[in-house]
């Protein structure tokens, strides 16, 4: 018993310890969830949408999140009419978390020509949630989900977690797959004070072990014994190929797939591309991490005529470039800073490839998201200011290739 009251205090007393921020871009950060949640969801009704005018408006985020539509959901069809100036070339596509503050995702809305956010959580096409919003001027109509579909509950993903797995834990998904892992004296704690019990744990001990395998993501993998997902066991859930991230170090491993896209989400957006560009694209990929767009791509048999992909950690560049090289036939030029492209650099290389068809990418969402609140700024943020280069760099590209 005592080692159960132990693990309980402990992880009272240590909220913030046991895990680490490294999040570029997560949303489901241990701790501080349902403060956020009765700050940003639940809109009211009648509240106003986000070409509102009162910029500090939360965006009402809908509940389910399931976007415009989802693969073989054919009763439900949002349509839309997108303004004038939105309309491409090129087509651009944007994300960002979907729980930022208030007035982020009107912001972000106004800069991309007042598009609406289109609000998916991953878990309605795969056995993990991503809270994630997408600003796009692509068609709608006539997606299609990348095949064979993924794997949409975890038993079915890993099953020999089953065997293991208590009566009392009912999570069928995973929560969102995080940028770092559990300490290891967690899962010790957990594995003591689980044995400890004859039968099933009490309550209390069945209700902390619980939010903890919650927030962690953490799956049962021995008797009375969690771990967190393997780097190549997320890489499987987002999408990327095997071993996509192996050769760098497990934190950046973990960093990097926590702070990507999930592709069969993204692909089942792409996808309306397939037909129109039968003979290949031009991709502007900004903030690429690991590829996770260049992979949604590839996977729908989108050709990548040229890539330029602008990408600051050298470590996802290396991760990026060694899947091209293997996969691609095309161009990738690298760039690392979004700051550094300037007009003169966007004039000079639309005029070589002959313009840009897609402009893609999800800017740092280190100050909108995170375990600590009290760090959240908003746009304003070192990091999360970098979409205003977005934005920027998109206007450039649409007016150069107006003049064209
Ligand atoms: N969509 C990507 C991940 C985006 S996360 C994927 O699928 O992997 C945001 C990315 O922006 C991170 O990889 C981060 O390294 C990168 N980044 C941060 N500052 C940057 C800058 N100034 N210029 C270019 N990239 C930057």
């Amino acid at each position: 018993m005592s080692v159960l009251v132990d693990l309980i205090y402990t992880s009272e007393a240590s909220e913030d310890g046991y895990y680490g921020n490294f999040s570029d871009h997560e949303d489901n950060s241990y701790g501080g969830r349902k403060e956020k949640r009765k700050r940003f969801e639940g809109a009211e009704e009648g509240s106003r949408g986000p070409l509102d005018s009162r910029s500090d408006e939360p965006m009402p985020l809908p509940n389910p999140m399931v976007g415009f539509n989802l693969p073989n959901q054919k009763l439900r069809s949002v349509d839309r009419c997108l303004p004038s100036k939105a309309i491409g070339p090129p087509f651009y596509y944007y994300e960002n978390v979907a729980i930022a503050p208030k007035g982020v995702w009107t912001m972000i809305s106004r800069f991309l020509y007042d598009i609406q956010p289109e609000f998916v959580d991953s878990r309605f096409l795969c056995a993990a949630a991503r809270k994630r919003g997408y600003i796009h001027n692509l068609p709608i109509k006539n997606r299609s989900p990348l095949l064979p579909l993924p794997p949409k509950t975890i038993f079915e993903a890993f099953h020999r977690t089953k065997k293991w797995w208590p009566t009392w834990d009912p999570r069928k998904q995973l929560n969102c797959l995080l940028t770092n892992v559990a300490k290891p004296k967690l899962m010790e704690q957990i594995h003591h004070a689980l044995a400890k019990c004859e039968g099933p744990p009490p309550r209390r001990v069945q209700k902390y072990v619980l939010e903890t395998c919650r927030e962690g993501s953490l799956v049962w993998v021995g008797l009375n014994k969690v771990a967190h997902l393997e780097p190549n066991e997320m890489e499987y859930l987002l999408g990327f190929p095997k071993d996509h991230t192996r050769g760098i170090s497990m934190t950046d491993r973990y960093k990097s797939l926590g702070n990507s896209f999930h592709v069969d989400t993204v692909a089942y957006h792409l996808s309306v591309l397939r037909d129109m560009f039968p003979h290949g694209m031009n991709v502007l990929s900004l903030f690429s991490g690991i590829g996770g767009a260049e992979v949604a791509l590839h996977r729908l048999g989108i050709r990548m005529k040229t890539v330029v992909s602008v990408e600051i950690s050298e470590v996802n560049r290396f991760v990026l470039r060694s899947w091209w090289d293997q996969t691609q036939t095309g161009t990738l030029i690298e760039i690392a800073d979004v700051q550094s492209l300037t007009s003169e650099r966007l004039e000079s290389c639309i005029k070589r490839i002959g313009g840009f068809d897609l402009v893609i990418g999800g800017s740092p969402c280190n100050n909108l998201a995170g375990r600590n609140r009290f760090h959240r700024d908003g746009l304003d943020g070192e990091h999360s200011s970098l979409f205003y280069h977005y934005a920027r760099i998109l206007d450039t590209v649409k007016s150069i290739m107006d003049r064209m």
